[in-house]
């Protein structure tokens, strides 16, 4: 059997438990807070067999309410052990911050195996989105200790495997942007290099298949067709393939390397509105403060 594996950010929604129901011999791992995972629900992921819940949780008590609200920790310690009782495969999906490096000291990995979880995918905060707080991202020295644990951690033989590509990148091999191993899909069939690169290839999935392009007289008909032909996925891969693992990320590590990608929007893709806003006064300046900000960060 052949097992490939997707990533859902779950919702819950009947359509996503139908995708999952229809393809048994496919593994999805899905992202969710926790806090509508019944035991109804967790006997009906155990049936499937298929679906591994990451529960999204930033330490203990204190840091994950400040990220999720109060009361949220509580639900997500219950939910932990529906899953585990119901004999579910599941995992955490924890974010690293400048605020909680130290639940590690704290024994937080040692609670969560404890509570049954058998993996972990370690994301450090983006600064994205209009809601984005610059004090919130982790400093060099914090990326690096998280990845040091998690290198202990993975071979101290413990039944748990931590996944962070960013920090300790030699798993997974660095960045995996723009198709390398990971595109995002948006609910509206918009296909991006990235969950935090908001900028969207200009051809739309569902369009693809519904043959829009193909009556274009472009031969791009599905998924792999937009990979290979979208130019700045060619282009955010390409530069990937130069660059050190160990300073990975094209949107915190490599900010030179985001504004030639950003750049190349207006040459890429002249009718776009993206490329249209990069082409723009406005577009131009915030580009420009995002860059300053991003380079003073990975200086
Ligand atoms: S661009 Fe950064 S956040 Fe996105 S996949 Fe690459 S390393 Fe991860």
């Amino acid at each position: 059997m052949s097992i490939r594996q997707y990533n859902f950010f779950f919702s819950q929604n009947p359509t996503q438990i139908a995708v999952a129901e229809r393809h048994p011999d496919k593994l999805f791992q899905f992202y969710t807070n926790g806090t509508l995972i019944t035991k109804e629900v967790t006997r009906h992921i155990a049936a499937m067999g298929n679906l591994v819940p990451l529960v999204s949780v930033h330490g203990f008590q204190k840091e994950t309410d400040a990220i999720r609200g109060n009361g949220v920790y509580e639900r997500v310690m219950r939910t932990m052990d529906y899953l585990t009782q119901a004999g579910v495969v599941w995992g955490i999906s924890f974010v690293l911050t400048s605020q909680n490096i130290d639940v590690f000291d704290a024994g937080f990995l040692d609670t969560m195996v404890e509570k049954g979880a058998m993996l972990g995918r370690f994301l450090t905060y983006m600064p994205t989105g209009r809601g984005s707080d610059w004090n919130l991202v982790p400093t060099p020295n914090q990326r690096e200790k998280q990845g040091e644990i998690l290198r202990t951690f993975n071979s101290s033989g413990i039944p748990f495997f931590g996944i962070d590509y960013m920090n300790n990148p030699d798993f997974v091999k660095g960045c995996q942007a723009a198709g390398i191993r990971y595109v995002y899909v948006d609910s509206e069939a918009n296909v991006y290099p990235c969950v935090f690169l908001p900028v969207p290839s200009i051809f739309n999935l569902k369009d693809a298949y519904q043959g829009v392009y193909s009556q274009q007289g472009l031969e791009v008909r599905n998924l792999r067709d937009i990979l290979i032909k979208d130019p700045l996925f060619r282009k955010i891969r390409e530069l990937a393939k130069q660059r050190d693992d160990h300073k990975c990320c094209l949107i915190i590590d490599n900010p030179a390397e985001l504004k030639e990608a950003c750049s190349m929007l207006a040459f890429a893709y002249p009718v776009s509105d993206f490329s249209g806003f990069f082409q723009n006064e406005l577009g131009q300046a915030m580009l420009k403060e995002y860059i300053s900000l991003l380079r003073n960060y990975a200086r």
